[in-house]
């Protein structure tokens, strides 16, 4: 395939404006392109089309769309609505922030003489969270007071549920994405060649 669901995000993201558009098989795909074949996946597959938007295009809107959704999910399931509104936020937090370390943005090193990282032992990945480090975020965020224990026996698992929730919508949409690529790309060459 020649234009990548990387690309294609990149593209309608709002840094894009400086990017020109290259060739993509015969044709050229553009900005605009890029907009019609996110707008048919985003009919599909709504969620999954603002994880997308918020990971690889870096798109604060998305994130807190993505954000007030989930929370609204959260209340509905009899969660506290300061408890909703901050898991919604560590969900999307997760899901969006692509794993990269924090610390060193993904490059395993912050300094010139390219000593590992210590936050993430120079592997530019974040750390998996601990159930002690959700509980003290989560604290921090809602204004609530629970021990880790309480998080583990009430949040946890609608927390989690919520983040494979997540992925799995940004999969679908990612996949359909490809396919929707891949058609526009075979109507190009029939067009061009
Ligand atoms: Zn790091």
């Amino acid at each position: 395939m020649c234009v990548s669901i990387e690309r294609l995000f990149c593209l309608t993201s709002q840094q894009a404006i400086s990017i020109a558009p290259v060739a993509a098989g015969k044709g050229i795909f553009s900005r605009e392109d890029a907009a019609g074949v996110i707008a048919m996946v985003q009919h599909v597959n709504p969620i999954g089309v603002k994880v997308l938007e918020a990971k690889i295009g870096g798109n604060h809107n998305s994130g807190a769309e993505l954000a007030y959704a989930l929370t609204a999910t959260f209340e509905a399931r009899n969660v506290h609505p300061k408890a909703a509104k901050a898991l919604a936020f560590m969900a999307v937090t997760e899901v969006c922030s692509a794993h990269r370390c924090p610390k060193c943005n993904g490059v395993g090193s912050i300094d010139a003489r390219l000593r590992p990282c210590r936050a993430c032992q120079g592997s530019g990945i974040k750390n998996v969270r601990t159930v002690k480090q959700m509980a003290a975020q989560f604290n921090a965020l809602s204004g609530l007071k629970i021990s880790e224990q309480q998080f583990s026996q009430i949040y946890y698992d609608v927390y989690m549920e919520a983040i494979d929730e997540l992925y799995q919508q940004e999969g679908e949409a990612a996949k359909y994405a490809s396919k929707v690529l891949r058609m526009v790309e075979a109507e190009s060459e029939v067009v061009n060649g």
